[in-house]
């Protein structure tokens, strides 16, 4: 649709792009003018970046406090700044906590709400339209929203980053966007960073490597495997409550759902709780001893075998061809 403006949510750590932020900017230049609303500092390190992928105006809001930062906060942000510049499409990545936003949003808006989507695009008529992948990507869904506006969250890992054929210098506006605690119906209280760590996120990973209750308790080999991969690692439900590893790295129905490029189960059954959080994954490889594991069903590549013969193998043989090519 000529003259349309998409509003996109960059993520980004102190002004270090979070790795779905370029995906979205690819995707969004499809939908119309690329707006970017950036939360927070750091901009200037950035904006080049943005440029190079046709953010035309990029809309820094500063924030007011720490509730803004939360979800309720976030998408009353978006509602205004895309009240404000006329964007009918708003895109974010989807994220455990941008879900939330984009259903908040779509809520006070009046508009269509796609989650987890694996493209976005502009039908004939102008409405936007999203496409869904189900039963391990073997199904694809193309759905239009029906109404004016729409918030679209795509998944990480989605749409192949493209640099814009002609890059922009994207003007700047400062926004102040008042987010009332009270109104908010939270308060922060404190605040303790997370222990840093050199792996991707996982929900955003290219590539994820997965310990289950295979693994008995020793992660070792798992993460061996996904540093020299350069990936994040992953666990089932089984391995974090047995305190294997911390909450935060459980995939599935219950835990984070993502969508790598190559997700890799060691010692992983396959069970439905878990296939819910990962089988929309690029390819699938399974590493487990029973041949009659359920995850081969799924899986694009299979080896059966002791993970803790075969995992070491593959790092060690990775990392000799990546030192043959350096
Ligand atoms: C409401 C609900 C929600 C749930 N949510 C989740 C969720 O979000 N995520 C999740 O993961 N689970 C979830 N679960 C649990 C889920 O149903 C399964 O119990 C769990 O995923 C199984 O984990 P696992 O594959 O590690 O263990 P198992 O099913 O016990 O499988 C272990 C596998 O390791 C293999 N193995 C053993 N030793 C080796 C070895 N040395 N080398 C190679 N292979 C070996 C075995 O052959 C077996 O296939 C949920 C369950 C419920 C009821």
């Amino acid at each position: 649709m000529t003259g349309s403006t998409v509003l996109v949510l960059v993520d980004h750590h102190d002004g270090t792009l979070r790795g779905p932020a370029l995906e979205l900017l690819t995707a969004a230049r499809g939908l119309g003018e690329v707006h970017v609303a950036w939360l927070g500092d750091g901009l200037d390190g950035a904006l080049g970046l943005l440029g190079e992928h046709g953010a035309a105006v990029v809309h820094q809001v500063r924030l007011d406090g720490p509730e803004a930062r939360l979800a309720p906060g976030v998408a009353q942000i978006l509602e205004q700044v895309a009240g404000a510049v006329g964007a009918t499409t708003v895109l974010l990545s989807s994220t455990f906590e941008n879900k939330e936003v984009a259903a908040r949003l779509a809520l006070a808006t009046g508009a269509g709400l796609v989650v987890d989507a694996a493209g976005v695009e502009r039908g004939v008529d102008g409405r936007v339209v999203t496409v869904q992948q189900a039963f391990a990507a073997t199904w694809t869904l193309r759905g239009e929203v029906t109404v004016e506006k729409a918030v679209v969250a795509l998944k990480p890992n989605a749409v192949p980053v493209v640099p814009a054929p002609t890059p922009t210098t994207p003007q700047v506006q400062v926004h102040d966007v008042a987010v009332p605690a009270d109104l908010l119906g939270v308060r922060v209280v404190g605040r303790t960073e997370r222990a840093g760590s050199d792996r991707p996120e996982l929900g955003e990973a290219q590539i994820v490597v997965t310990g289950g209750r295979g693994t008995d308790g020793d992660f070792s080999v798992v993460e061996d495997l996904a540093d020299a991969l350069g990936g994040a690692v992953g666990a089932t439900r089984v391995a974090t409550d047995e305190g294997w590893i911390s909450h935060d790295a459980q995939i599935g129905q219950t835990g984070v759902t993502i969508s790598p490029k190559l997700y890799i189960g060691a010692g992983v059954s396959g069970a439905v709780h878990h296939r819910g959080g990962m089988q929309s994954s690029g390819t699938i490889v399974a590493v487990n001893s029973d041949p009659e594991a359920p995850i081969f069903e799924i899986a694009d590549f299979g080896v059966v075998g002791d993970l803790f013969t075969v995992l070491p193998q593959a790092a060690a043989e990775i990392r000799r061809l990546r030192a043959a090519d350096a």
